[in-house]
């Protein structure tokens, strides 16, 4: 599905919402999702940059967002309460989740990794996905064709020296996708799946990789094809698979 067209309607009349929305991949995927159709909910940490994504869907008279201000490391299960309810009573359903947000934290060996910062990575990263992703299940059983994708990483499907953490937090991402996945595998129309965007021009990237030219690398708006395909009809029969997007 690497030559994936869209159809300009793909996305029409569905709620999907896209955490870290407001910079980096996240933002060029809810720029996308609104220009394909979408309703898209924006959810991130800083309601600054959320709100410029929103000014930019609304100025090119896509259909309105929505804002949820929330900073995952340190999210109480009322908040993720507190989101669903919201999004239940504004929406009614949820047809797309796409669990973008995510942290580096350290490049170094395990033997020195910071415990603390291994303790936020996982919690950014993992738990947090996990977190809301059980939150809004109740609200994508609602819709006819719903699509939860989680963000993964080539050192998530194997293991690299230094990246620690990080590592480890798309380790788990594949696994709660795959366990979800098999979990609702014929009972319910939500499909599970998961992305590895591949090297991409982003903040994180070039933190990742200071000194690489971040030139060769392309722009989030550049790999979306992938993404509008997990979260659109075309992908109805896929579930359980973890998908590149380039
Ligand atoms: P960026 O650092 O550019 O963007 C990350 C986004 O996540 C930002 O919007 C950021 O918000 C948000 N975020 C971070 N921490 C929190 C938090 N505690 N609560 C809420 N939101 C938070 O990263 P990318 O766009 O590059 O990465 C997106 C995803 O793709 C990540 O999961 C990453 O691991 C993955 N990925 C990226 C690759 C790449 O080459 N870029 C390669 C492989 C995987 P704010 O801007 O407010 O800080």
């Amino acid at each position: 599905m690497q030559n994936y067209q869209p159809t300009p309607d793909l996305l029409n009349e569905r709620v999907i919402l896209v955490t870290g929305a407001g910079a980096g991949i996240g933002k060029a995927a809810a720029l996308s999702f609104a220009r394909h159709g979408a309703t898209v909910i924006l959810l991130g940490r800083t309601t600054k940059k959320l709100e410029a994504v929103y000014d930019e869907i609304e100025a090119e008279g896509n259909p309105k967002p929505a804002i949820i201000p929330l900073n995952l490391e340190n999210a109480s299960a009322d908040q993720y309460k507190a989101i669903a309810d919201s999004i239940d009573s504004e929406f009614g359903r949820l047809d797309g989740l796409l669990n973008n947000a995510g942290i580096l934290g350290q490049r170094t060996p395990i033997a020195n990794y910071k415990p603390d910062v291994w303790q936020q990575v996982l919690q950014v990263n993992l738990t947090a996905p996990f977190l809301l992703a059980q939150s809004v299940l109740p609200l994508m059983e609602k819709s006819d064709d719903a699509s939860i994708v989680f963000t993964s990483s080539g050192v998530g499907r194997k293991g690299r020296a230094f990246w620690g953490a990080y590592a480890v937090s798309k380790f788990g991402i594949e696994g709660l996708m795959q366990t979800l996945a098999d979990e609702l595998e014929g009972i319910s129309s939500i499909r599970v799946n998961c992305i590895n965007p591949g090297a991409t021009r982003t903040a994180m990237r070039e933190k990742a990789f200071p000194a690489e030219n971040m030139e060769n690398n392309p722009a989030p708006a550049d790999i979306m094809s992938q993404y509008l395909y997990l979260l659109g009809p075309d992908s109805k029969v896929i579930t359980g698979q973890s998908l590149d997007a380039q």
